[in-house]
């Protein structure tokens, strides 16, 4: 059996997101242009050729997969590549398959996820409040999601929210957000907003350090850091009052990158080795000319290359660096 994956920083590599699609349903302000242009079909790896990379990546130690987008759920007959996951799940090879989703079509596929050994699914929410959430999408219907989070409980997912802090769309209404997750029995994680792809705003305008969140939490309730780490780059309190786990996720504000597990494929078969960095190798290729032997090599390749940290930054106007794929497209 060939080794495990690991970097020249001496990193395991256990974990993989897996991008099914760059399309979505939604147009998150932060995350896309209004009116985005979508890869040609014939660009996607097919559900059979993702299925072959997770086995390459799980052949070499990949424990976990977690299955972004874009939308996941809207990507055609996706179940079949769950489907495939999960014989790897009742093997023994693979301790989990989670999935990221924005909840609208999860009042179709919770129950079939769950049947297929899904346990937790992150939920992507930015907004309790109609309107905002409909501004924040640019169309979405929240009733649609609310209906999704039902019926994720309702078929015995662990579901965890994640909400983008945006300065002048939802920071004040964080603490209102937190209590309705944990009343509801589900983890809650904050992100910073990061600077990845043109969406036709400007990112200094959205971003506000979640330690300014943090500063209006205490005001409110007690937090107690806890020692706890997915191995990922939130950092978690324990709320006293509301009983629930609440987590931060600061990318520009603190750089988490020392104990990184994780690499990204997106949808066309591109293996990012950092969700801040360029460089990337291209498994489509290794795939369709090589087979799973090229597969196996180029993952080696990828290895040597990742990067020690991101370099995202976001200053005042115009002097934002980061990068210029959308994170629709790397898969978040
Ligand atoms: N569509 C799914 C969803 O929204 O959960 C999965 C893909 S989405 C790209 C994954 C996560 O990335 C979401 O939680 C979203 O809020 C986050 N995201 C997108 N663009 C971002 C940005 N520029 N900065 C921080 N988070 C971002
Ligand atoms: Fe779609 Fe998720 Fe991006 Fe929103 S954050 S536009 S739901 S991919």
């Amino acid at each position: 059996m060939n080794p495990t994956l690991t970097d020249s920083f001496g990193r395991n590599i256990n974990y993989l997101r897996l991008s099914l699609t760059d399309r979505c349903d939604l147009r998150c302000f932060y995350c896309m242009s209004e009116h985005m242009v979508f890869l040609p079909k014939k660009d996607l790896l097919s559900l059979e050729e993702l299925g072959s990379v997770a086995d390459a990546f799980i052949a070499r130690g990949v424990r976990k997969i977690r299955l972004t987008g874009g939308e996941p759920l809207v990507r055609k007959d996706f179940l079949t590549l769950v489907e495939h996951l999960s014989e790897h799940l009742n093997a023994g090879r693979l301790d989990e398959i989670t999935l990221t989703t924005n909840a609208t079509q999860l009042h179709r596929f919770a129950e079939p996820l769950k049947n297929l050994g899904v346990k937790r699914i992150n939920i992507s929410l930015d907004s309790l409040d109609p309107l905002a959430f409909n501004r924040i999408t640019r169309g979405g219907n929240l009733t649609r999601v609310l209906e999704g989070i039902d019926a994720g409980i309702a078929a015995g997912l662990k579901l965890k929210i994640n909400t983008v802090a945006l300065k002048n769309d939802n920071a004040e209404d964080i603490p209102d957000m937190v209590a309705w997750a944990h009343e509801r029995g589900m983890d809650m994680t904050l992100i910073e907003v990061m600077p990845m792809g043109d969406t036709g705003e400007d990112r200094f305008d959205q971003f506000i350090p979640l330690s300014e969140i943090r500063d209006n939490l205490e005001r409110k309730w007690a937090l107690h850091d806890t020692a706890e780490t997915t191995g990922g780059p939130a950092r978690y309190v324990q709320i006293t009052e509301t009983g629930g786990r609440l987590g931060f996720i600061s990318p520009l504000s603190k750089n988490f990158c020392a104990g990184c597990n994780r690499v990204r494929v997106t949808c066309t078969g591109k293996l990012f080795m950092c969700l801040g960095h360029g460089a990337h190798v291209d498994l489509r290729q290794a795939i369709r000319v090589g087979g799973a032997e090229a597969l196996d090599q180029a993952l080696d390749r990828a290895m040597i290359n990742k990067p020690e940290h991101h370099d995202f930054a976001i200053k005042k106007s115009g002097n934002t660096s980061g990068t210029t794929r959308h994170m629709s497209v790397t898969g978040g």
